[in-house]
């Protein structure tokens, strides 16, 4: 089946198809754009190496509990594979592959020397003591360490992973090689090697895109916001925009949502939130994920997993921008319908990109060892994102395509080139 025949079939349905060849369709259209041949479509349209590990863990109980891991190496043309691991009780194996070509496009608009992987193990870490946590962070880095390295595929933080599972990670691979690795994973904490404004970056890249959109779309910036997930991305976001003096008036996580069109007091929320997001619980006055979704707003930032954002949501949606801080959130057809919409869609691989972005600079960091103010990481990091976002808005503009597909291209272009330049298409 060729791209066309896969839109062609999908008119008028909502998502029959995975993630994979969703993203497939793009990166066919993105390449043609390019002038790149269907061979180059054959190598990149999907990962080269994806490994399926069996991860047994002791559990506190006595018992042992055996959990599948992934890691997915999209392409290594540019530099090495890098990329998230994520623990969460819905990974699957195709999403881990959509979700490492997607880190290939990210780090590609950033123009970072590296292409996409991605890891995941199916887990419920709410579920998990530290103990558990660890071990299962231990034994994935044993079952993965021969495909991975400083200069082959380096992990980072993901959905549910956080500063102490890198650090547990870092020191599992630095017993193997039996040699201090600090390069060998990124989002580590600052005593072990980690960089200044890691935890904050993906947030900060994300506001950063909301300040560029709000521009073009000539909205004022302290205007009303939607946050959908407070994880990472999520709680960090809803800080910057109320310190930045707009108003947060929704926030959600897995358990509810929280509406009010006065504004919420986004600090009393992140003191009551757990190390998961969870806040919900503690109020009476929730509404649906549904409800928020399709509220009076300016900005819409989804922040949670993917697909949460479909057709219909689409269609009700009040907001004049949408950002994607998470990876994959909008549907292809709810994303159809905000273009048809005219809504300014800002798309995960360029408005998430702030996190792989510090990452780099950790790395970089950790391969000099030499360490970098938290006032210069925020400079190059503001340089960086407002770069990407501009390359992607003249591309749509120029080219008359969504931003999503801009993105697409220019996140492709270097990996399409240097895949050619070694002789492999
Ligand atoms: N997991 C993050 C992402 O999806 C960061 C990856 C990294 O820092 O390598 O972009």
């Amino acid at each position: 089946m060729v791209a066309t025949d896969i839109i062609t079939d999908k008119t008028n349905q909502e998502e029959p198809l995975n993630l994979v060849t969703l993203t497939q369709v793009i990166i066919k259209e993105a390449l043609e754009k390019l002038g790149y041949s269907d061979e180059t479509f054959d190598l990149l349209k999907e990962p080269v190496r994806m490994l399926t590990v069996r991860i047994p863990v002791r559990m506190d109980d006595g018992s042992v509990k055996v959990f599948t891991g992934y890691r997915s190496q999209h392409n290594d043309a540019v530099g090495p594979t890098k990329g998230g691991v994520r623990f969460h009780p819905e990974v699957k194996e195709e999403e881990v592959k959509a979700l490492s070509i997607w880190m290939s496009l990210k780090c590609g608009l950033v123009d970072l020397p590296y292409g996409g992987g991605k890891g995941g193990i199916l887990c419920d870490p709410r579920q998990m003591s530290s103990r558990e946590l660890e071990q299962l962070s231990r034994n994935y880095v044993r079952a993965i360490s021969q495909l991975v390295g400083p200069t082959k595929d380096i992990p980072a933080p993901d959905v549910f992973t956080n500063s102490q599972i890198m650090a547990w990670m870092m020191d599992e691979y630095s017993r193997i090689r039996e040699t201090n690795s600090p390069g060998f994973i990124t989002g580590k904490p600052v005593a072990l090697g980690g960089s200044h404004g890691r935890e904050t970056a993906t947030a900060r890249g994300v506001a950063i895109c909301i300040e560029e959109a709000a521009k073009i779309k000539g909205i004022p910036l302290k205007g009303a916001v939607i946050v959908q997930g407070f994880g990472n991305a999520g709680s960090f976001l809803a800080k910057f925009m109320h310190d930045a003096g707009a108003k947060v008036i929704g926030i959600s996580e897995i358990l509810g949502a929280l509406y009010d069109p006065e504004g919420l007091d986004i600090n009393y929320l992140l003191d009551l939130r757990d190390s998961f997001g969870t806040v919900t619980n503690a109020f009476q006055n929730t509404v649906t994920n549904q409800e928020l979704l399709e509220s009076e707003c300016d900005i819409l930032v989804p922040a949670a997993i993917a697909n949460r954002m479909k057709a219909d949501n689409a269609e009700h949606l009040k907001a004049s921008i949408v950002v994607e801080a998470a990876n994959g959130p909008t549907t292809f057809q709810a994303t159809k319908i905000l273009t048809e919409r005219d809504i300014l869609l800002v798309p995960d691989v360029l408005a998430s990109s702030g996190g792989v972005t510090v990452s780099y600079f950790e790395w970089v960091q950790n391969n000099q060892g030499y360490y970098w103010t938290e006032e210069e990481i925020a400079t190059k990091l503001r340089t960086a994102i407002i770069n990407a976002f501009h390359k992607v808005y003249n591309t749509s503009q120029t080219h008359g395509v969504d931003m999503r597909l801009a993105a697409y291209v220019e996140g492709i272009r270097k990996m399409a080139e240097a895949s050619q330049l070694r002789g492999w298409v």
